[in-house]
């Protein structure tokens, strides 16, 4: 038996990850962050109608448009953790739809019919998909990610890493070992860039916070909902500080908790949100005096962050600390390299410090190139290299060591003999 893999988005790019088996198994099917809820799927099916879709974690870009296609009524894999944040980010995504009055590519009812059909599985579980067999493995990224392992009836089996870290983080434990594969999908988000280590970067990032409330200013932390909210906090539990909390991340911790055996140490992220104090909507204004305040957005497009700094822009005492990645275009990219922020109705010129820390929960570039060689050392044959601003590179790289290494495009489709 053959197989064919079509690449539908996520090569070359961050965002909107889907790769096609055989025209039947998708993985992954997310959206291109910052994308409107009712921007049309950059990657059409074309009337291919999948019967299963395996979720590997509970990021837009990886589960975004999942509720779409359920009238095609696929058999929808994941996590508990991951079907949970697929819904919530989907009636996330239909309440922004509704107050900006867009229409939304799913409704409700597709929603339900999601929660309603999807099944839970967990790491190691096998479970049957037409001529395969798959398995899930902790990816190690967020609660609940996984990489996701199909074995074809004739023995092929392909590895598609989805999102992955290699390293321990205070939330999670690194991904566990990964099995061997004929054929390797892997993410490339820090090739070519090498993380600091976190015990430094954690140190820099509280005497920072520490400089700007010891001289009167208020610091702004914006974090992802989903996993970076929790990790701060257990941050700045362990180095003695006591934050408020505001926005999305605050749900999504409070269901974390339920599910302990997804987390390195379910009792020390409890330990961290006793120490932080949940801050209520009309509370907002009043905390502002020589605060510390963990809240959603991550890259500042929305959420109480904006509420924030659209209330102490211009004081030069406080400081706004990023946390993670900020995608071009977002009101984040635009603070860092113009300390400028657009709310609904004003453009808003920053006198606040502005710093960024890069807290990711993706492997460096050393652990990257490390799973690759475990990949050629076990036997491995072919590898696509996807999700990333240089898969080229990376494929390029990975050409060194007698693997097939290819950066497909949007759209390529590959047969495995
Ligand atoms: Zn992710």
């Amino acid at each position: 038996m053959n197989c064919s893999l079509r690449f539908l988005g996520g090569c070359g790019e961050v965002g909107r990850s889907a790769v096609l088996i055989d025209d039947d198994i998708l993985l992954d099917y997310g959206m291109k962050p910052g994308e409107s809820p009712d921007h049309p799927p950059s990657y059409p099916l074309n009337g291919i109608h999948p019967r299963t879709i395996i979720v590997s974690h509970g990021h837009l870009d990886h589960c975004g448009v999942v509720p779409n296609i359920m009238d095609v009524h696929p058999q929808v894999y994941s996590t508990p953790i991951t079907k949970y944040l697929t819904a919530f980010l989907a009636k996330d995504t239909l309440s922004i739809a509704r107050r900006s009055g867009q229409m939304p590519l799913f409704d409700s009812q597709d929603l339900q019919e999601f929660v309603r059909s999807a099944r839970i599985v967990d790491y190691r579980d096998r479970f049957e998909c037409g001529e395969y067999t798959a398995q899930l493995y902790d990816a190690g990224h967020i609660p609940g990610s996984a990489s996701v392992l199909l074995e074809s009836e004739n023995g092929i089996r392909i590895l598609y890493t989805g999102d992955v870290n290699h390293t321990d983080t205070r939330l999670l434990n690194r991904s566990e070992p990964q099995p061997k594969a004929d054929v390797m999908i892997t993410e490339s988000t820090y090739f070519g860039t090498d993380h600091t280590p976190r015990k430094e970067l954690e140190q820099v990032f509280v005497d920072s916070i520490r400089d700007t409330l010891n001289r009167g200013g208020n610091a702004i932390v914006p974090c992802f909902a989903i996993g970076r909210t929790q990790e701060v906090l257990m941050i700045l539990h362990k180095h003695g500080l006591h934050p408020h909390i505001d926005g999305m991340g605050v749900d999504v911790l409070r269901r974390f908790i339920q599910y302990p055996e997804y987390l390195r140490d379910s009792n020390a992220l409890q330990a961290a949100f006793s120490n932080a104090t949940v801050v209520k909507p009309e509370t907002r204004a009043r905390i502002l005096k020589n605060a510390l305040i963990v809240t959603t957005a991550g890259m500042l497009n929305g959420g109480p962050a904006l509420f924030y700094l659209s209330k102490i822009y211009d004081d030069p005492g406080s400081k706004v600390l990023l946390t993670g990645y900020q995608v071009k275009g977002t009101n984040g990219y635009h603070a860092l390299t113009h300390k400028r922020l657009t709310t609904k109705s004003r453009v808003l010129h920053l006198r606040m410090a502005v710093e960024q820390y890069d807290f990711s929960a993706h492997s460096g570039d050393k652990e990257l190139k490390g799973s690759v060689q475990k990949f050629c050392d076990h036997g491995g044959e072919v590898l696509f290299t996807v999700h990333g601003d240089r898969t080229e590179e990376f494929a390029a790289w990975a050409g060194e060591y007698k693997v097939d290494a290819t950066a497909p495009a949007n759209g390529d489709e590959f047969m495995i003999e």
